[in-house]
């Protein structure tokens, strides 16, 4: 039987949705039992070899190793990270984007800043956020109201994985909606025929852009938690304190208050920009706050 490749867009209770890599097809496609026997789970974004077995249904054969895994929502392989923020109606503040982007670092996810809301600003007032952000992260101005820039965020979402992150109120939904009319609507009517549990609403499914292309339908990092995230390792998620960090008198140093700090003169210098380095300390004290309380329970 012919192998072919596709990846798991959508669970039903007994089965679950699979869109063919080369065609671009969907097909429902059962899972052998042998698969629950060994435990193995698949997830949405999970990559998987199917065979067809007739009524116009697959049989999944194989699940491909993951790349990457998500856990909020809980999905494989995402190939980027767009973290879509407005800086008018709402500004979203610098210390809120920063903490996303440590999350998509932590996460090992490249990231697209979208600034969403344009057609509300002035030139000057774009420069200024990327004087901050355009040297480490790449940066499309879009507006879904006044259909500015969608085709090049269509480039740059065209044939890969995406999850979009971001405040709610920055446009999400209106951009899925721009980019792609009637995106959610379409995929519900296309899966009528997928046998579905009482359970399943909750689950992340993955939508089909018809120019190619996936997109979680759940945004990603909703809670802006960071549970595995140490103060000493939190350093490595800001990229333009990794950057610069070996000329510091310590190789351990934490760019607190320890002498001979390199970065601290970069930020004096204004090389490394203050607000950064503002979310950097904000989010230090704050993950050192926690493992004092931490620490605080266990010996109490
Ligand atoms: P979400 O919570 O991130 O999904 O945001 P929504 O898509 O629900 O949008 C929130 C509000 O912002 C809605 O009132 C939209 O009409 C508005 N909005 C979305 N995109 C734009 C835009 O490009 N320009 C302007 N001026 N308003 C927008
Ligand atoms: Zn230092």
């Amino acid at each position: 039987m012919d192998r072919r490749k596709g990846v798991v867009v959508r669970f039903g209770s007994r089965n679950m949705e699979v869109v063919d890599s080369e065609t671009g097809g969907r097909l429902v496609c059962t899972m052998p039992g042998r698969f629950r026997m060994q435990g193995i789970r698949p997830i949405v974004g999970d990559r998987v070899e199917y065979t067809l077995s007739g009524n116009g249904q697959g049989r999944i054969e194989n699940i491909l190793p993951r790349e990457t895994e998500l856990l909020r929502p809980r999905i494989s392989n995402i190939e980027q990270i767009l973290l879509v923020l407005s800086l008018k109606e709402p500004a979203v503040q610098n210390t809120v984007t920063d903490r996303f982007l440590v999350l998509a670092e932590f996460a090992r996810l490249p990231v697209v800043i979208v600034v969403n809301k344009v057609d509300l600003l002035h030139g000057d007032e774009i420069e200024g956020f990327c004087e901050i952000y355009g040297e480490y992260y790449d940066i499309c101005h879009v507006s879904s109201k006044e259909q500015i820039n969608i085709d090049r965020l269509r480039e740059i979402l065209k044939g890969k994985v995406s999850v979009m992150a971001g405040m709610s109120g920055v446009g999400k939904s209106s951009l899925l909606n721009t980019l792609n009319p009637g995106l959610k609507l379409r995929v519900s009517e296309i899966s009528r025929g997928l046998e579905r549990g009482r359970h399943t609403t909750s689950y992340v499914e993955l939508l089909q852009f018809e120019f190619g292309g996936l997109i979680a339908d759940t945004p990603g990092f909703a809670n802006l938690e960071m549970p595995e995230i140490t103060p000493e390792n939190l350093k490595s998620y800001f990229l333009e304190i990794t950057h610069e960090n070996e000329m510091c008198a310590f190789s351990d140093c934490n760019h607190i208050d320890e002498p001979g700090c390199y970065v601290k003169e970069l930020v004096e210098a204004g090389s490394i920009h203050k607000s950064r380095y503002n979310s950097y300390l904000n989010m230090y004290n704050e993950l050192k706050e926690r493992e004092r309380e931490k620490g605080g329970r266990k010996h109490g």
